[in-house]
């Protein structure tokens, strides 16, 4: 078998002709294709001022839902944040006492329901396993920020406003 530094040997080295070595065709080429994106639409967008549209199956910032009455639909059960491959949901349950049977659905509820963002990778898994039909991705872009504890997004930023808001 031939070994690898004989292969190398063979290779012919072609020589280069008086325009390749003055870089000329390529230049002009390089500049064809740069002139040529000043007659095309332009492909970024002034965010955000201006918000590109996104499919119908963009993944976006969770919500947290309500019923049909208003009432939070998510019992606490824990399955959302069983199912995250990153580890983002944290939830502290609590038991519905008498008379907020307008704000929880069921007997439990999440006193406290976080997400925190940075390790978020929006794969929608915490939709998938809701039995409750408590969770989307439905929102927008998360917004930029400074801090790492701003992208940790507790119940003020993800339940959805009361029916009459
Ligand atoms: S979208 Fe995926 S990574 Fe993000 S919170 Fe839900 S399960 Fe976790
Ligand atoms: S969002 Fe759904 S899966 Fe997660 S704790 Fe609430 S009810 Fe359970």
């Amino acid at each position: 078998m031939e070994s690898l530094s004989n292969k190398k040997k063979q290779l012919i080295v072609k020589p280069l002709n008086f325009w390749e070595r003055a870089y000329l065709p390529a230049i002009v080429h390089g500049l064809s294709i740069t002139m040529s994106h000043f007659f095309k639409k332009p492909v970024t967008i002034q965010y955000p001022d201006e918000k590109r549209e996104f499919s119908e199956n963009y993944r976006g910032m969770h919500s947290l839902k309500r019923d049909e009455n208003g009432a939070e639909r998510c019992t606490a059960c824990g399955l959302c944040a069983l199912s995250c491959p990153a580890e983002a949901i944290t939830m502290t349950a609590a038991e519905r006492q008498k008379g907020e049977e307008h704000l929880y659905r069921e007997e439990k509820y999440a006193a406290v329901y976080e997400i925190n963002m940075l390790r978020c990778i929006f794969c929608g898994l915490c939709e998938e396993a809701c039995p409750k039909e408590a969770i989307y991705l439905d929102g927008d872009i998360i917004p930029s920020d400074y801090l790492r504890k701003d992208f940790i997004y507790g119940k003020d930023k993800l339940v959805e406003p009361p029916l009459n808001q």
